[in-house]
């Protein structure tokens, strides 16, 4: 959970609007884990620079318990939210870690990274968010980066009304979050919003922007988000922001970037520009050139 600040609250004269609700698609990944692809591929230019949000979660372990064995990855960034249960990581890069409950793990697989994501249980349960950011063609192939956030590391901070913020990436109210990128400028929050409340977030018009449901509902603009829904906020120069209100407790995820706004090529675990720069890292990974 976050640390308890009391900030002002941020001011939003006129709240976006949703320009849709989006139904995640239940699909299965890696060995067998059964998820939620939230943001799925035909999303990924409307809601540029993000590429994909899984949402995992099960109490029946046979679900996910297989993982996601060694795989490639190349041109962009994944970052791992688990809210509980526990995620084992190792890299061809040397890094390693175990995400508990609460931490997030960024890692930016650059030219290249093979690694493998190992759920290990916690009382049965698992639950979580995988969201790949994508990287601008100018640092598509930069050395691979790897942090580990424990819930207790990650900025946050509350409000008056008792909204309680984790600030994964970004700045809010003040707060500056765990990771910041000057390319992508990525928001990325996890809201918990008592019954009766409001959280209110500025955010630059050009910036796309969605709110992921994940406990009870939400109103935006006058519009029912209900849980279990994406809400794709409309970018429209007259609203400075986005409030979000509560009439009972519930949980979001709220995610903002600037759009890159260069070509999109994906090939499963590969992300680059053109279809050229797929084969060069199909080439590169059959060749063993991901694990130099
Ligand atoms: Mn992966």
């Amino acid at each position: 959970m976050p640390q308890t600040l009391i900030r002002n609250a941020e001011s939003v004269a006129r709240s976006r609007q949703v320009a849709q609700l989006v139904a995640g698609k239940e699909t299965s990944d890696g060995a067998g884990v059964k998820l939620t692809r939230v943001l799925s591929q035909s999303l990924q230019r409307r809601l540029d620079p993000f590429l994909m949000l899984d949402a995992f979660g099960s109490d029946k372990p046979d679900d996910y318990i297989a993982g996601f064995p060694d795989h490639p990855h190349r041109g962009f960034e994944t970052v791992t939210y688990m809210i509980a249960g526990r995620m084992r990581h190792r890299d061809s890069a040397g890094h390693e870690g175990l995400l508990e409950n609460g931490g997030v793990q960024w890692m930016t697989a650059g030219r290249g990274v093979v690694h493998s994501e190992i759920p290990e249980q916690e009382a049965g349960v698992m639950e979580g968010f995988q969201l790949w950011l994508n990287l601008p063609a100018q640092d598509k192939l930069c050395d691979p980066w790897y942090r580990d956030f424990a819930a207790d590391d990650l900025p946050g901070f509350s409000t008056e009304s008792g909204v309680a913020v984790t600030v994964i990436a970004g700045t809010s109210h003040d707060v500056t979050g765990a990771v910041v990128r000057q390319a992508t400028a990525p928001l990325y929050l996890d809201i918990h919003l008592p019954a009766g409340s409001r959280f209110a977030q500025v955010l630059p018009v050009g910036h796309n922007a969605f709110v992921h449901v994940y406990r009870g509902d939400v109103t935006i603009a006058g519009q029912k988000v209900p849980a279990q829904r994406m809400a794709i906020l409309e970018n429209a120069a007259e609203a400075d922001g986005v409030i979000i209100e509560a009439s009972t407790p519930a949980r979001v995820l709220l995610l903002a970037g600037q759009p890159l706004n260069e070509p999109i090529a994906q090939y499963g675990p590969f992300v680059m520009n053109n279809e050229q720069e797929i084969y060069q890292a199909l080439n590169d990974y059959r060749s063993g050139r991901f694990v130099e």
